[in-house]
């Protein structure tokens, strides 16, 4: 059979390992299984979600409230932003996908890191756009520049903190930067690790709303997946100018977002409880990765988020030492395939994280 011929150079998106594949591929049981490959919260979600989610349960029989009033208007209130300048997404993966189709079109450009989330270049792909990559492995904005003044592409990502290698531009930066493109140029800021960056140094931090009044050709993305702990509920947000959002809803389909869904993200967002008191934990724990590799001598690059990422000399493989932790229950995420020498680690908890350093000890 013949498909859509931009199918044909997609490569599939391979999410970290369910735990499933391991306990299938390995014989290993579930319990002894520790996933650190996904950037999810580790010590879960709040009890709050829990139960306010098992209380809804009855209205399962019905569509989910399309206008997603109550979200929205809690999102509206944390950004002090309109209801008209936001957009939910089943993931902000959707409302990636949903601008990708709303901008882009075929031979015309994207551009983004040379290291970067992989779902801008897949996206991009869908609609036979062109990606333009940087050389610099960290987002480096007089780069960036250079290349959008060549290329005049539809698009820029800006992922920051930037997944996977951690890394974080400065707020002022940013703006700066936004301030030399053309309004008809589209510019994302994927902000999904943004709450742990501003807990640990506040000139990461982008204020949706300063950005978004100041330019109306940027779109700010946001999600509950990662220290909201809602990995599994898929729910994250877009926030841009009126007009902008006004085009996305077009692409939007019915009912995106579960009744469920709706709930959780709603309760998480007012339990800052929960979620400081896991991004306090984060950074402590990771402190320990730091200490971890010093020691080792192994190369980790400073994290604004909830994973580290660490580079290895030619001494080790990163291909082959996921494996061996993967035969060994501990599943990480190898970056071969961005072209790097290098493992992430989401920063689990601290028994999770006294066992990945174990298996490292006996492995390099
Ligand atoms: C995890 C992640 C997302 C989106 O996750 P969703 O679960 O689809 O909301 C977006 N961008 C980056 C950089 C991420 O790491």
């Amino acid at each position: 059979m013949k498909f859509n011929k931009k199918l044909a150079n997609i490569s599939t998106y391979e999410a970290g390992k369910p735990i499933e594949l391991v306990v299938r591929e390995f014989g290993i049981e579930p319990q002894d299984i520790i996933k650190l490959a996904s950037n999810e919260n580790p010590y879960g979600c709040s009890v709050k979600v829990q139960q306010a989610v098992q209380k809804i349960f009855p209205q399962m029989a019905m569509y989910p409230d399309d206008s997603m009033m109550k979200l929205k208007e809690l999102l509206s209130r944390r950004f002090s932003l309109g209801e008209e300048n936001i957009i939910i997404g089943s993931g902000s993966d959707q409302v990636i996908e949903f601008l990708m189709h709303a901008k882009a079109e075929e031979n015309t450009k994207i551009l983004i890191n040379s290291v970067t989330f992989a779902m801008y270049e897949i996206y991009a792909k869908h609609v036979g756009a062109e990606v333009i990559k940087t050389a610099s492995q960290k987002h480096d904005l007089d780069e960036f520049y250079t290349l959008y003044k060549e290329h005049n592409p539809d698009i820029i990502f800006l992922c920051t903190p930037n997944n996977p290698t951690g890394d974080a531009l400065d707020a002022y930066e940013i703006v700066e930067f936004l301030a030399k493109i053309d309004s008809d140029t589209l510019v994302v800021v994927d902000g999904a690790y943004m709450e742990y960056a501003q807990f640990k140094d506040a000139a990461k931090k982008v204020d949706p709303k300063r950005v978004i009044e100041k330019f109306d050709n940027v779109v700010y993305l946001g999600t509950f997946s990662k220290a909201y702990g809602l990995g599994g509920m898929r729910v994250g947000y877009g926030l841009a100018d009126a007009k902008i959002i006004k085009e996305l809803y077009k692409l939007r389909p019915p009912f995106n977002i579960t009744t469920l869904s709706l709930e959780a993200a709603s309760v998480a967002l007012e339990d800052a409880e929960f979620v400081n008191e896991s991004i306090a934990l984060n950074f402590e724990e990771m402190k320990r990765y730091e200490e971890f590799a010093n020691k080792q001598k192994i190369d980790i690059i400073e994290s604004y988020t909830n994973f580290v990422t660490l580079c290895f000399n030619d001494n080790i493989n990163s291909t082959q030492l996921s494996d061996a932790l993967l035969q060994r229950g501990m599943i990480v995420r190898n970056l071969r395939g961005y072209g790097m020498n290098a493992i992430r680690v989401t920063v689990g908890t601290k028994k999770q994280n006294d066992r990945f350093f174990e298996l490292m000890a006996e492995l390099v």
